[in-house]
């Protein structure tokens, strides 16, 4: 399987190059040459399998030619052991016809462990084949940052830099960032917003000598094997609810639209999905786009759903990239009218294609904290902000007799300010991570300036 670029311009890879490198050096995402499909039996053949095995058989043809089949069964059961949930993705039941997919049961509390658990295991794998060492930089918004620490602290062939915008994450978040004592980690908190961090850790991608130089390799929602790993829970939750002889939607919690883009893979691969539906908080350039055609960047308004507070969506370019029939060009215009006058036009034709996928719908604040103590009564489930944001949207569509499911991304004690303020509760963190906040933090504050960073991550890194 070849990966090429969505901007045309990049040279094709391998799945292993391709996860290596992140952003292509033509500025665009990675995206398989050819989607490999799976029939109706071999879907059907996925109800009741533990979850380790459906993502193997998931993700195993997009893989191959890097990894060994032991290699990437050994990889999954590493990255999903240390799991709180042996389901790993538990699904519950909310009303008639809406189920909630618990993806907050691992390390950090957050989906971004799924992709990330088994990127540490498969980057280490790669790197000590090739005998390499490389610099992960990340920018987060504050869940990727902290499942990225988990999962490459302290591995032997990888420094891990992360840049959080200074004061715009929660507590919990933070402290996951900043107290792991492992050298190999770094914790920098950037003055600016997450599309700050975003912007210089792309400004880093394209300045190939200092890329080459401290070998840097992208952790971030770009990645394509992190892409490929949520691919595997769309399969649990539909088959568990009766696909392929059965239609499904999900709703999804949507910032960068890495994990919502996985549900279209899932649909490429053939499972019967239905429609896929972005929820967006106040930070709506998603709902904007599919509602009106145009892509039009405004300023991030902070939200109690942080991890969503983003106005550049990254992964709507591989959206874009199949929207335009594959067309790069196409979309290496579009992203050069973005850069240059903050805002692009979607063609008709394309937009008709996106249409036929993605719904979406927009929380304000307000709704989202009426969702969390509205949901406690009704099924006493507690949401996390984020989660609400999908609650409200995925009952605004739900379609009988197509179950909905609506992707709980955090675990509510991630957010427990907003959780309290709700609700009157304030959820407590689960046992294993109890004494968050008696350990010390390291952290470094750094400012919103290219030379500077790349200078301190030259200067730490180990040689
Ligand atoms: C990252 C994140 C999101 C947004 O996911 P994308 O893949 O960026 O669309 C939503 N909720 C939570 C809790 C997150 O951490």
């Amino acid at each position: 399987m070849r990966y090429i670029s969505t901007r045309g311009q990049a040279p094709e890879l391998t799945f292993g190059e391709a996860m290596l490198t992140g952003l292509a050096r033509d500025g665009g995402l990675y995206v398989p040459a050819s989607v490999p499909t799976m029939t109706e039996a071999e879907i059907a053949a996925l109800a009741g399998l533990p979850y380790e095995e459906v993502a193997y058989r998931v993700m195993a043809p997009f893989v191959a030619e890097t990894f060994t089949e032991a290699e990437l069964r050994g990889a999954i059961e590493a990255a999903y052991a240390g799991f709180g949930h042996i389901a790993r993705a538990p699904l519950v039941q909310l009303g008639s016809g809406h189920f909630l997919l618990e993806l907050f049961h691992g390390p950090t509390l957050a989906f971004k462990d799924f992709a990330m658990q088994i990127i540490g295991q498969l980057f280490q794998l790669a790197l000590a084949k090739q005998d390499r060492r490389i610099t992960i930089v990340g920018a987060t918004s504050g869940d990727t940052g902290s499942a990225a620490i988990e999962a490459f602290r302290g591995l032997d062939n990888v420094d891990v830099f992360i840049l959080f915008p200074h004061g715009r994450v929660s507590e919990v978040q933070r402290r996951q960032m900043t107290t792991p004592s492992e050298g190999n980690v770094h914790a920098l908190a950037m003055d600016g917003t997450f599309d700050d961090c975003q912007n210089r850790l792309k400004d880093m991608f394209n300045h190939f000598e200092f890329r080459d130089a401290v070998g840097l390799a992208g952790v971030n929602s770009i990645n394509w094997a992190r892409v490929l790993a949520q691919v595997v829970y769309y399969f649990t939750a539909a088959v568990s609810l009766g696909a392929p002889g059965r239609k499904i939607s999900f709703t999804v919690p949507t910032g960068n639209f890495g994990d919502i883009f996985a549900g279209f893979i899932a649909k490429q691969m053939g499972l019967p999905i239905d429609k896929l539906v972005v929820a967006t908080n106040q930070n709506d350039i998603l709902h904007r786009c599919l509602t009106s055609g145009r892509y039009e960047m405004e300023g991030v308004k902070p939200s109690i759903s942080p991890s969503m507070d983003i106005q550049i969506s990254s992964n709507f370019e591989r959206a874009l990239w199949f929207a335009y029939g594959g067309d790069g060009a196409a979309v290496a215009q579009l992203m050069e009218e973005l850069k240059t006058k903050g805002g692009f036009a979607v063609s008709q034709g394309a937009l008709e294609a996106l249409r036929e996928t993605y719904a979406s719908g927009r929380v304000s604040e307000e709704e989202t904290t009426d969702t969390i103590r509205t949901e406690l009564a009704r099924s006493g489930e507690l949401l996390c902000p984020h989660s609400a944001v999908g609650v409200r949207v995925g009952n605004d569509h739900i379609a009988p007799p197509v179950p909905m499911v609506t992707l709980a991304t955090a675990h509510p004690a991630k957010f427990p300010d907003a959780v309290e303020a709700a609700t009157g509760i304030r959820p407590a963190l689960p046992q294993r991570m109890a004494d968050l906040f008696e350990r010390p933090e390291r952290v470094t504050r750094v400012a919103n300036d290219l030379a500077a960073l790349e200078a301190l991550i030259d200067e730490r890194r180990r040689k």
